[in-house]
């Protein structure tokens, strides 16, 4: 079998989301080779920055590319701005065989005629006005002062197959489409037409991208066609939901990549999860690309939308979490963080973030919490076990903490005889003295974490009448 050929074809003119993240990465896993294109034709909305910053993410996430920006001289070769002469060559030729031609409609023509075809229930498609004109027309419509358009004139009475790899079978009528604009009245490339030509150009073998590009398929295959260019296999992946039901956006909970990135998430973690957004895994594990990429497979991707679930982000973190590195979760740590650890404590510092935290904003509360005395706060519930446990109970702690000073064990066995507390009676306002939440880290973990002095002071406040 001859090696499958894929492509990321953004266009820049926002951040990455979640949504075309996944159109990334499952492209990236789809593929033997790689590429990405810049697709920034759209002069008015594409901004250099967004190309750097989707790179970011991209290399950030570990997707990486065989072609494209930043990988192969020339660079500018995968970005559509760059490209123009090679798309005059393409237009030249469909000209030449009139299966393109150019279009002096105005936007107000166009829009007047739509209205009327829509009033009249009719869907709106381009009416042919300007698809038999004759060299005298076209130079006195030229005259008046209209920039023309190109069309592609759309074959008449024939039908477009193609196989979906996710969707199976499609079948389209010619009749269906009306000619469609190929090349915009300022001269750069339509959409449909540069995507599809760079597409065949660049030798991708295999198209993945999501469904509201579905219906554009024809189209393109019919625009490859005409030139004689080979035409990619597709696939269209179903849409995102937000966890209301409504795609996948900004008002549902999707954040972009880079917002992700700042907010402490692991790439691994993102991408799991991605993974998963319509692809069916055997395993529930925590993969590496190289994993993911081997049990990837088109018959796995599924064709009704999947749900965005802020929990299973989570869920990919704390795993995340558990298996990083020290060398990589002292690098995902704040710098103020490190700070405020001792360097005895590290270890057991690095434990309690793992089971406790999902982003290093956390680590670093518990850091205050834990080696500071500015952070200690007694929360309502805390107050309420305090006064259950009663004065009494805490004078105790205190001398068992005196006399048992690195031995959790040793400590909670003295206080427990000396309390008669146990279970919840004893942990909880435990808890609440050494920490003012109700939850958070084992007490073994926090006994060994936090300072004697601190300790002592903390359970001194539950004897003061006013804690
Ligand atoms: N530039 C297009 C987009 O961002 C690419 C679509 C495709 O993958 O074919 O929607
Ligand atoms: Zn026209």
């Amino acid at each position: 079998m001859s090696p499958i050929k894929t492509r990321f074809a953004p266009s820049p003119t926002g951040l990455i989301h979640i949504g075309n993240a996944r159109t990334a990465l499952f492209s990236a896993l789809l593929g033997d080779q790689f590429l990405l294109r810049i697709e920034d034709t759209d002069l008015e909305r594409s901004r250099p920055e967004f190309v750097d910053t989707l790179i970011e993410d991209l290399l950030w996430l570990g997707i990486s590319w065989q072609e494209g920006p930043e990988n192969r001289q020339p660079t500018e070769a995968f970005f559509q701005s760059q490209r123009a002469s090679v798309y005059a060559d393409y237009y030249h030729q469909l000209v030449t065989m009139q299966k393109a031609y150019p279009c002096y409609c105005t936007p107000t023509e166009l829009e007047v005629s739509r209205k009327v075809q829509l009033s009249s229930g009719k869907p709106p498609r381009y009416s042919g006005r300007c698809a038999d004109l004759n060299a005298d027309q076209r130079q006195s419509l030229a005259g008046e002062g209209r920039a023309p358009t190109l069309r592609f004139r759309v074959p008449k009475g024939e039908t477009i197959t193609f196989e979906d790899g996710v969707r199976g079978p499609q079948r389209f009528q010619t009749d269906d489409i009306g000619d469609f604009i190929i090349q915009r009245a300022d001269g750069t490339a339509a959409f449909f037409f540069c995507n599809a030509l760079d597409d065949a150009l660049m030798g991708v073998s295999q198209v993945m991208r999501g469904e509201d590009h579905l219906a554009n398929t024809p189209r393109q295959i019919m625009i490859l066609n005409a030139l004689n260019l080979p035409v990619p296999a597709y696939a269209h992946s179903a849409l995102i939901l937000g966890d209301d039901g409504a795609p996948l956006s900004k008002r549902n909970g999707s954040l972009s990549i880079q917002e992700l990135r700042q907010r402490g998430y692991f790439p691994i973690a993102v991408i799991n999860l991605m993974a998963r957004l319509g692809h069916h895994y055997e395993s529930e594990e925590l993969m590496e690309l190289p994993a993911l990429k081997k049990g990837f497979a088109l018959h796995h991707v599924g064709r009704s939308p999947a749900r965005f679930d802020q929990n299973h982000l989570n869920h990919w973190q704390s795993l995340a979490l558990r298996q990083v590195s020290d060398i990589g979760l002292d690098a995902w740590l704040q710098e103020e963080t490190h700070v405020l650890v001792p360097k005895p404590q590290a270890a057991l510092f690095r434990d309690v973030v793992r089971s406790n935290c999902q982003n290093p904003f956390e680590a670093h509360e518990w850091a205050r919490l834990l080696f500071t005395e500015e952070a200690f706060e007694v929360d309502a519930e805390c107050k309420i076990l305090a006064d259950q446990a009663g004065e009494d109970f805490y004078r105790q702690a205190l001398d068992a903490a005196a006399s048992n000073p690195e031995d959790f064990a040793a400590f909670l066995s003295a206080l427990k005889e000396a309390s008669g507390a146990k279970g919840k009676a004893l942990f909880m306002p435990l808890r609440a003295a050494f920490t003012g939440r109700h939850d958070g880290p084992e007490l073994a973990q926090l006994y060994r974490l936090i300072e004697p002095s601190i300790l002592n002071r903390r359970l001194a406040v539950y004897l003061s009448p006013s804690h």
